[in-house]
């Protein structure tokens, strides 16, 4: 294909492209303000084939992508929020000499050539690229690396071409639409965006930081069309607004996923008339490869929805052979073409075409897939499956419970059983037990109740919950 930024400039040159803080840029002006960044960044690094960015929501920072892919470099991204050593070791394994950063990043990194944008000056002439080809790697996104070490997902133009008409297929284009960003860039949710912002022609409002009041606001008073969230700031958005108050009229997708929501949740954006648009997908898979269309919010609540265009689904065991309830099993045209220096791992995941996500559900008699959690995460207890979500959803509306994980402890009759790790404020061992029994199988209700002080959680907000089962000799249990 042609390359999508001067495409998009010559289809629609006076167009908003995005829109940040009180700027506006025109798809004309981003393509020229993209040459003038690729010229500077090619004075620095003309010959690295890939570079890790490292950025917040900014303008420049999406300068930065659309520089980049002028150039025909792989971009890294790395996310803003990991530590030294945890960012060095994306660099290190990824083989990347020079990063770009925030002009406000100050960690120190072990790499050949760390610049911060403003210090970008002194310009060198080059040539955008002529096309964008199909298995070019244009990016490669670290997992957010709940289970394991993170993965550099390679995703290549192709991936995000067919994962931007997917979502077109299921949510329309129209010309006055405009997705709100403030999902991180960085990472599949928001660079999703941008993508589809070049592709559709697509005004994109771009956050810098997710303050409810504020992201309110701006869909109260803007013409702002969709939004993508991940569940915590679906509830924040959630509390903070008032339930007399309606979105602009125009607002027509709240696009939730990145894991799991409790039925609460959904609930209470359904007595705010918000459309809450629930997806499921993955950094392998270019973001959403299933969604739930809004028409059926209310009488599939919960469930993520049916495959994408583009996308089959099937439920089967480990080895591929289908079953009822089991391991979600994807064939997409968005599916990574590996992971970076790991080229035995997509293929370990991989039987007759069909990708493995290691995530766990059941499709009803009508095609709707429901994900019970990571097939990692489930808990056999004397031959009955328990899976954390469920059980960490029930508690959602416990009065002084502000946090908890379960996970499965060795147990000598049971096999394995269901522990609570814990934060809040008053809380008490039976009456936490009590309010389980009312609501799901005794079974299911954690035998004991551990408090945490810290809280494991990746960059991406995710709970870490091998890290508490490596500690859980440690901490206090609540009796
Ligand atoms: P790692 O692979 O390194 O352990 P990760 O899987 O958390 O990290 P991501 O690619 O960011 O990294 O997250 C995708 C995962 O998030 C899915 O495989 C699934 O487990 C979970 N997820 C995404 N959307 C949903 C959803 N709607 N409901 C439940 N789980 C979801
Ligand atoms: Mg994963």
């Amino acid at each position: 294909m042609e390359n999508w930024l001067i495409k998009r400039a010559a289809l629609t040159p006076n167009r908003v492209a995005i829109q940040y803080e009180n700027k506006k840029l025109t798809f004309q002006e981003v393509l020229e303000q993209a040459i003038e960044m690729a010229e500077k960044i090619a004075f620095v690094a003309e010959n690295d084939p890939r570079i890790a960015l490292i950025m917040n929501n900014t303008l420049t920072g999406y300068l930065a992508i659309m520089a980049l892919q002028q150039l025909g470099k792989t971009i890294v991204f790395i996310n803003r929020r990991l530590s030294a050593d945890e960012i060095n070791y994306q660099l290190s394994n990824a083989g990347i000499h020079t990063v770009l950063t925030d002009d406000n990043y100050i960690q120190i990194l072990r790499v050949n050539r760390q610049i911060k944008f403003s210090d970008l000056s002194l310009r060198k002439t080059i040539v955008p690229v002529v096309t964008f080809d199909d298995n070019f790697v244009t990016s490669i996104m670290y997992t957010s690396g709940t289970t394991s070490q993170p993965k550099g997902v390679m995703q290549t133009f192709q991936n995000h071409f067919y994962s931007a008409m997917a979502s077109a297929l299921n949510l329309e284009i129209r010309a006055e639409d405009s997705w709100l960003a403030v999902v991180p860039i960085f990472h599949i949710s928001g660079f999703s965006i941008v993508m589809r912002g070049l592709i559709y022609g697509m005004r994109v409002v771009l956050q810098r930081k997710f303050d409810a009041h504020q992201i309110n606001n701006l869909l109260v008073h803007e013409n702002i069309t969709t939004m993508s969230v991940v569940p915590v700031m679906l509830k924040q958005l959630l509390v903070d607004l008032p339930s007399e108050v309606n979105y602009n009229k125009k607002f027509r997708a709240m696009l939730l996923g990145g894991g799991p929501t409790d039925l609460l949740t959904l609930q209470q954006a359904k007595n705010h008339r918000i459309p809450v648009i629930q997806s499921y997908g993955m950094t392998e898979t270019a973001s959403q490869v299933v969604a739930l269309d809004s028409t059926y919010a209310e009488q599939k609540i919960g469930s993520v929805g049916k495959p994408l265009f583009p996308v089959r689904l099937k439920i089967a065991d480990q080895t591929g052979k289908n079953t009822q309830q089991g391991n979600i099993w994807i064939q997409t045209p968005t599916l990574t073409i590996g992971y970076l220096n790991q080229p035995d791992k997509l293929a370990e995941k991989m039987v007759d075409g069909w990708f493995n996500t290691e995530d766990y559900g059941y499709i009803d008699d009508e095609g709707f897939l429901f994900v019970q959690g990571r097939e990692g995460d489930m808990i056999n207890s004397g031959g009955e499956n328990i899976f954390p979500n469920e059980v960490e959803d029930i508690y959602a509306d416990y009065q002084g419970l502000e946090k908890i994980a379960i996970i499965g402890v060795l147990d000598d009759k049971w096999g394995s059983v269901p522990v609570a790790i814990v934060q809040g404020k008053n809380l008490q061992v039976e009456q936490l037990i009590q309010f389980g029994r009312r609501r799901i199988a005794h079974y299911k209700v954690p035998k004991r109740f551990y408090i945490a002080d810290t809280w494991h959680t990746t960059a991406s907000g995710k709970t870490q919950r091998n890290l508490f089962l490596a500690e859980i000799e440690r901490l206090k249990e609540l009796k």
